[in-house]
């Protein structure tokens, strides 16, 4: 296995590196690995079900897609181990993959709390421990973790989901302190609407009140969520970490 060869013209990114997104076949996941690509990394697109998405993403940057399940270690340790034989070493690992169950918590199933913290924040742990252990050693490595503004607001009928990302700031600076000193950052970047498959199941009625709080007035794009963690996991950021970045038109300000 070789180093990635530094790449031409994409300074002030730096260097190419292998990188990793999971819920790549997703609206953000799939925004995230084309930005990365368009950077000069080379990106392996993570999907749970949705291949085809995560197929078309890799063809478009000259990436590879996997097939990774966050919520099993065996399946994350599988999707980890492919990419290092195709591509090298993974230095840059974008925690992205998510899914909502909402209810009021009067009437939250286990299932719904389990299955959303598995994914949500039971998934990043699975696969920034796998991947520490080569950044470690390579003393290099960049890891960014999708929250969600509701990790800091909370929200009615959120209570799983808004755990699951306040769970996820706590990791995020946790593994930042633990590994800061080997050169490897770890943040979380903390998104408010975003038009994706996420928020297409909500109603008309629910879209206007999120939109209602954000003084830029509108959704955001999963593009404009994908150029700030590319920025995050480039050379360029290397004095960042442990940061809790919104990328939400203004709706968090003073939370
Ligand atoms: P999408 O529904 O478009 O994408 C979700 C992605 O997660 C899909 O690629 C899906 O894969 C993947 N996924 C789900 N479960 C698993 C699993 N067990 N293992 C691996 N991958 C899985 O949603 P978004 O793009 O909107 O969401 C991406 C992230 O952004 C999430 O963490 C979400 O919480 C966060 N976010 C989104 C906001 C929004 O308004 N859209 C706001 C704030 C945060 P597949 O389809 O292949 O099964």
């Amino acid at each position: 296995m070789s180093d990635p060869e530094p790449s031409e013209g994409v300074d002030p990114v730096g260097t190419a590196r292998v990188a990793l997104v999971t819920g790549g076949s997703g609206g953000i996941g799939r925004a995230t690995a084309v930005a990365l690509g368009q950077h000069g990394h080379r990106v392996a697109v993570g999907y749970r079900r949705d291949r085809e998405s995560a197929e078309k993403a890799a063809a478009e940057i000259d990436g590879m897609a996997v097939e990774l399940d966050v919520t099993e270690p065996d399946s994350v340790d599988a999707a980890f181990s492919g990419v290092e034989e195709a591509l090298g070493p993974v230095e840059i690992l974008v925690n992205n993959a998510g899914i909502t169950a909402d209810g009021l918590i009067l009437r939250m199933s286990d299932d719904q709390w389990r299955d959303v913290l598995s994914t949500n924040l039971d998934g990043a742990f699975h696969a920034t421990r796998r991947a520490s252990a080569t950044m470690l050693r390579r003393r290099f490595g960049r890891i960014v973790n999708v929250g969600s503004v509701v990790g800091s607001t909370g929200a009615a009928g959120q209570a799983n989901y808004a755990a699951a990302k306040a769970g996820l700031i706590g990791l995020t600076r946790s593994v930042a302190r633990e590994l800061a000193s080997r050169g490897v950052t770890c943040n979380l970047v903390a998104p408010g609407p975003i038009s994706t498959a996420m928020t297409d199941a909500l109603t008309e009625k629910q879209l206007g009140e999120l939109v209602g709080i954000v003084p830029v007035g509108r959704m955001g794009t999963a593009e404009e969520v994908a150029r700030v963690i590319a920025f995050l996991c480039s050379d360029a950021a290397s004095y960042v970490t442990g940061a809790v970045v919104p990328v939400d038109g203004g709706a968090s300000m003073g939370h």
